[in-house]
């Protein structure tokens, strides 16, 4: 039996992706409605560059998407209000859980500890935990902000692990990241599990995995 359970947050425990999808085509539609002189499709497909380019959690996507059209300032300054109030309605609506996970974590917390290790940066994460009503459920958090490295670097892993006073043989990490949460908490010795459903990025490191799920309800069935 494990002393703990670590779960890395987007795409493992929450659907970030389908989320990510939603909330970009609500601004791009919602950036051509005040105005911005291009196809919405365009737009959406330009959100998703900027964010290949300068990562998921970067802050001036719209604006960056907005900028090459040189508008007026006050009317630059519209669109992308517009964006951002259209992207964060639409984050409220859409940042959920998995199916299974809160039912499943509930049930996990019983028989051990359970944890967060997100490359997130804390105020994003805090945010996501609280509009997916998980913000309740975890004995310890780790975001970006504790130890300013990312997965697969040691370190995140180890501050959770140091926190819930387990030792890294004695932890399964779950998480959809190959190369990030499979390789770092493989590393350190801990048992890792891929979370299939949310594989988004292709493997480039070989890691010996210990468990594949294709559903969460299935860590019951590891755990037993
Ligand atoms: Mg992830």
């Amino acid at each position: 039996m494990f002393k703990a359970i670590l779960f890395d947050l987007d795409n493992t425990l929450l659907d970030f992706w389908s989320f990510k999808q939603k909330a970009a085509r609500a601004a791009a539609k919602a950036m051509v409605r005040k105005g911005l002189p291009e196809k919405e499709s365009k737009v959406y497909k330009r959100i998703f560059e900027v964010y290949d380019e300068y990562g998921v959690e970067y802050q001036k996507t719209f604006y960056q998407v907005i900028h090459p059209y040189k508008l007026e300032v006050g009317q630059a300054e519209r669109i992308q209000q517009a964006a951002i109030v259209a992207y964060l309605k639409s984050k409220f609506n859409s940042l959920r859980p998995y199916s299974g996970v809160t039912s499943t974590l509930r049930k996990l917390k019983k028989k051990t500890q359970i944890g967060i290790v997100t490359d997130a940066p804390r105020n994003k994460a805090w945010m996501r935990l609280v509009l997916s009503r998980l913000d309740g459920l975890f004995e310890t958090v780790v975001t970006t902000d504790d130890t300013m490295l990312k997965k697969p670097h040691r370190a995140p892993f180890e501050s959770a692990l140091r926190k819930l006073k387990v030792d890294a043989k004695d932890a399964l990490f779950v998480g959809d990241n190959n190369d990030r949460d499979m390789l770092g908490a493989k590393n350190l010795g801990m048992k890792v599990c891929l979370a299939k459903y949310g594989e988004k990025f292709s493997r480039t490191k070989k890691v010996k995995l210990d468990y594949e799920i294709k559903n969460f309800k299935e860590l019951l069935d590891i755990i037993k």
